[in-house]
């Protein structure tokens, strides 16, 4: 069975094609959404999703989130004194998923189609390709968030049109630009910001908070770091529905409180929406259309929730945007859509779907400035926004007298100077020498609809042919040190799924009576001893029973209702 998963920042979804349509998997909590945060007890038990988020909070130094935002580097996150990966921490959300998708459909799941921001370049794309190989997942296309939203509301979306998806995630922002004229849906450009989301919108006021309570950042410990994160995030998260917010955390044993209303709010948040508009005006630019030309904004990921952002993007277009899909979830549905494309569901198989590369990719040579030839320039070979899948040569010549090797460094990006560029990879080969600029080398870029890159190198005398596929990491590790890592993943054993419920709200429970103080903690110790003894007896029922007892006083001690 293949299943459609959106691997975010802050938050994953399973979904799968099934009857005709795209359907959202519930994970073993019987909700869509799955926080992407990992947290490994001292007995090697992996938690993930909400009991992970409520860990992450107790024990911040065996927990990890946000960690998409390191996939493709060699960064290592500590969790308890194991070290891992982003590409392993990913590969224990998506085991996570391949469970809840396996128990919910009745079968194995071998297949995935895992969406990643258009903007992940290739280390990140075959880091992620990784992370689900690792999960024991055979991933059959990466596709891009914008697209496969696109999809989710295009498919919905009756007539022609031309529409601009505006996806801000949890730590991602993505922008395409698309054209529906059925059944053809086509994307024009795609341009993004790897390091701007929702996650930036919290630090704004975690910042003014500290600010005004007059706190050195570096003085908080990192429990009340968490605490003060997940405080900020959810007054965040109450603007949508209120127009003053009161932020409050505990600090060294005092109280702090800041007020604080939607429009100062919105004034902070000002340099971030700046930074919104570079690859808007980008995307256009590269799709050849002006705003007016743009039939429907539609607004996917987390962060779109936001008032600030809303009228941002309502603002710039002149318009209201769209919300026909849950933003949350059209990423997933269509990940799930395209696993319909791809197992040729009679009822979407004739849908024709074109995409692009995002970036520029290119490599480096030598360029002749009149005076002499300056080395460090980018040649760019196949520009960005060009459809995929393609194929590009471009032929390079020795430089120097009797040169015997051509190293062709393979880039990315958009620098005129290739040292800015990223360095996906290298390839040398060797040539007879000879004199300058008589060996002529090709150089021929691929990249195919899982936008992965393949590079091949073709000397014209020698005839000698060489290919590399760009391999992820940029300091990969020994294939002997990949095994012992994969096998000590292999180890770690997931928390049972049917145990999960009860430990999330123990979970819950430990934390909220750390935050609080006082005759709130008695009483929080009393309903958690109430909850023991009904798991001690061992009755299902029973357990329930207590378990929605504890739910409901916890939910009435946080949210007071
Ligand atoms: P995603 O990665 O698409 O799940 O987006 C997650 C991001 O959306 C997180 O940074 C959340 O804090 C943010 N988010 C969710 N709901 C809201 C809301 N009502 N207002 C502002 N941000 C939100």
């Amino acid at each position: 069975m293949l299943i459609g998963i959106d691997l975010g920042t802050t938050n994953s979804l399973v979904a799968c094609f099934r009857n005709g349509k795209a359907e959202i998997i519930p994970n073993r909590l019987g909700e869509a959404l799955t926080p992407s945060v990992v947290s490994v007890d001292s007995k090697g038990t992996v938690y993930v999703g909400r009991s992970a988020k409520e860990r992450a909070m107790l024990y911040p130094l065996e927990s990890a989130s946000v960690f998409k935002r390191s996939m493709g580097t060699d960064r290592e996150y500590d969790l308890g004194g194991r070290k891992l990966r982003a590409e392993e921490l990913s590969s224990l959300v998506l085991r996570s998923l391949k469970e809840d998708a396996q128990v919910y459909l009745g079968e194995p799941v071998t297949d995935a189609i895992i969406s990643v921001p258009a903007y992940f370049n290739d280390l990140q794309r075959k880091a992620t390709k990784r992370a689900g190989e690792l999960a024991g997942l055979n991933v059959v296309r990466i596709v891009n968030e914008p697209t496969a939203a696109a999809i989710a509301y295009g498919m919905a979306e009756r007539n022609d049109s031309r529409y601009l998806v505006f996806d801000l995630g949890g730590g991602t922002f993505d922008v395409s630009i698309l054209e529906l004229y059925k059944p053809i849906m086509e994307v024009h450009a795609i341009a993004g910001d790897n390091f701007i989301g929702g996650e930036d919108f919290t630090d704004v006021l975690y910042d003014l908070f500290l600010e005004s309570a007059g706190i050195a950042p570096e003085t908080l410990d990192l429990k009340t770091r968490s605490i003060l994160r997940k405080n900020a995030e959810s007054c965040k998260c109450a603007f949508s529905h209120s127009n003053e917010i009161m932020l409050c955390c505990p600090v060294q044993g005092k109280l702090h409180a800041l007020r604080l209303t939607l429009e100062e709010y919105e004034r902070a948040c000002a340099p971030l929406l700046e930074r919104l508009r570079k690859p808007i005006e980008r995307s256009l630019k590269d799709a050849g259309v002006s705003l007016q030309q743009i039939d429907q904004v539609v607004l996917v990921g987390g962060a779109t929730r936001s008032p600030v952002v809303r009228k941002f993007v309502a603002k710039l277009f002149g318009r209201i945007p769209s919300f026909g899909v849950n933003p949350d979830e059209a990423v997933a549905i269509g990940a799930a859509l395209q696993c319909g494309m791809k197992v040729r569901d009679k009822e979407i198989q004739e849908v024709v779907l074109t995409d692009v590369c995002p970036f520029t990719l290119g490599t480096e040579v030598m360029v002749d400035n009149g005076a002499f030839e300056e080395p460090g320039h980018y040649l760019p070979i196949i520009e960005r926004n060009t459809v995929i899948p393609v194929s590009r040569t471009e032929t390079v010549y020795t430089a120097h007298e009797n040169q015997t090797r051509i190293t062709v460094k393979i880039l990315q990006g958009e620098s005129r100077m290739s040292q800015n560029n990223l360095l996906l990879g290298e390839l040398s080969v060797p040539v007879p020498p000879g004199p300058k600029g008589k060996e002529a080398v090709d150089i021929t870029y691929t990249y195919d609809v899982n936008s992965l890159l393949e590079v091949e190198v073709y000397v014209h005398s020698s005839k000698l042919r060489r290919k590399i596929l760009i391999q992820g990491n940029k300091s990969p590790l020994s294939q002997e040190e990949a095994q012992k890592r994969m096998e000590a993943l292999q180890h770690l054993k997931q928390n049972p799924r049917e145990e999960e419920p009860n430990r999330l709200v123990l979970l819950r429970g430990e934390r909220m009576y750390e935050e609080a103080t006082g005759e709130k903690r008695r009483v929080i110790d009393r309903a958690m001893m109430e909850f023991d003894r009904a798991l001690k007896k061992q009755d299902r029922s029973e357990i329930q029973r207590a378990r929605e007892t504890l739910t409901k006083f916890l939910d009435e001690m946080q949210y007071g209702s």
